[in-house]
């Protein structure tokens, strides 16, 4: 610690992956931390819903997971994914290299995995305690004293010297900072929610999907299926489409299986099998889509919100927990340069305007993914992509 000598003392709310992460790469530089969770702890909880069941890591993310000294242990348990792969209504499929030599890749990673290392990396340090089945109801920017709902009733937290707002797209920190003159808040629903399938191992364990390293994509104008695969050849396939759309099926299990086959999903239906199908469709809810854009950051030196918290994204650019990694960086190199105050603002002068633009990346790649991929000039790209 070079400006900040005396470590600080640190609250950092939600210990999903952005939560987590915060509080690796804070205990790393010292400062003291006490990281509130709302849920039990993910470790033990064998089936623990997350919004996602793998997610696309991509170098903004594997930048600060290297950072806290992760990046190998995550890569290890990742698939790599070369490109996307376009699956056309009558079959025929085409792939789409992310890089002409074909050397880059995204990394498809499981996101209970990756929550377990970031916990237990956190845990590793005698300066970090997690505080699980604690859910923040208050937060006194004056007094600086934290709420909690906890097992036992109402805990009274004394004020942190650092609220790092890490609890998601409905943060409570952010809600509190809502109170606050001069703070911007919009949310913007969007009309299509999704719903997450599987494609299963064969029996002999190997992948029915193939080919493995890419990301595959069925785009079907105001519809959307794509699968990551994940390390244990099974597939996580999510289905976008109209939440009215989505509803009427979850309602209506036995019209899943038509629904694939008019939509030129025949070849995906086959391997997500009817019968598991309209088992999954009985069994889930459609979930909504939102994104979040917020101003400033931060409240002086005392309280920052960074991850969904701060800008929580439509998932179509894949880019929501990179982003929020990405926070923990610059917040981490900040914090090290600048006393809190100065560390804070420059958070919130250099990020907001780069957390909006992915945000408005974000909402383009909704059209461009159910679309644009189906067009003429991707074909054309592909042609030059192979020259
Ligand atoms: P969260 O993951 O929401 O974690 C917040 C944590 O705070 C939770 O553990 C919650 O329990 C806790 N919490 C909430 N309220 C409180 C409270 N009051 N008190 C205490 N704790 C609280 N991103 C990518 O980079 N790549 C992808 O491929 C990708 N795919 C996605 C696919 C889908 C379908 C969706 C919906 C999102 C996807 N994302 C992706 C985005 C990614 O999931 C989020 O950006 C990421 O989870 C944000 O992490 P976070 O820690 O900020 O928030």
């Amino acid at each position: 610690m070079d400006v900040n000598s005396s470590p600080l003392r640190v609250a950092v709310i939600g210990g999903g992956l952005v939560g987590a992460l915060e509080a690796v790469l804070l205990a790393r530089r010292g400062h003291h931390v006490d990281l509130y969770e709302y849920r039990e702890d993910i470790r033990r909880c064998p089936n623990a819903r997350g919004r996602s069941i793998n997610l696309a890591l991509s170098h903004r993310g594997r930048a600060a997971l290297r950072a806290a000294a992760l990046e190998s242990t995550v890569l290890a348990q990742g698939v790599p994914m070369r490109g996307r792969m376009l699956h056309a209504p009558d079959g025929r499929r085409t792939p789409v290299p992310y890089d002409v030599l074909g050397k880059e890749c995204i990394y498809s990673v499981n996101r209970k995995f990756l929550n377990e290392i970031l916990l237990s990396a956190a845990e590793t340090f005698p300066n970090v305690n997690l505080h699980f089945n604690h859910k923040l109801v208050a937060a006194d920017f004056d007094s600086g004293e934290l709420t909690f709902q906890a097992e036992g009733g109402a805990r009274h937290v004394p004020a942190p010297q650092l609220l790092v707002g890490a609890d998601g797209a409905h943060s409570r920190v952010r809600a509190a900072m809502l109170r606050r003159p001069g703070f911007d808040f919009r949310q913007s629903n969007i009309e299509h929610a999704y719903l997450e399938l599987r494609i299963p191992p064969a029996p002999d364990g190997t992948s029915l999907l193939q080919p493995v390293n890419y990301l595959h994509i069925w785009p079907r104008g105001s519809f959307m299926l794509i699968a990551l695969p994940n390390e244990d050849a099974s597939w996580t396939v999510t289905l976008f489409a109209p939440s009215a759309q989505l509803g009427r099926l979850c309602a209506h299990p036995h019209e899943a299986p038509a629904f694939f086959r008019e939509r030129g999903m025949a070849d995906a239906l086959l391997l997500l099998g009817e019968e598991q199908l309209r088992a999954d469709f009985a069994a889930s809810e459609p979930s909504l889509l939102l994104s979040v854009k917020c101003e400033p950051f931060n409240v002086g030196g005392k309280v920052v919100v960074i991850g969904d918290a701060a800008h929580a994204m439509v998932p179509f650019y894949g880019q929501g927990m990179n982003a929020g990694f990405e926070d923990c960086l610059i917040l981490d190199g900040l914090l090290e340069k600048f006393p809190p105050e100065a560390a804070l603002n420059e958070f919130s002068r250099t990020r907001v305007p780069d957390a909006h633009a992915i945000c408005d990346l974000a909402m383009y790649n909704y059209v461009e993914m159910r679309d644009l991929v189906a067009r003429p000039s991707y074909k054309l790209r592909r042609c030059l992509d192979s020259v």
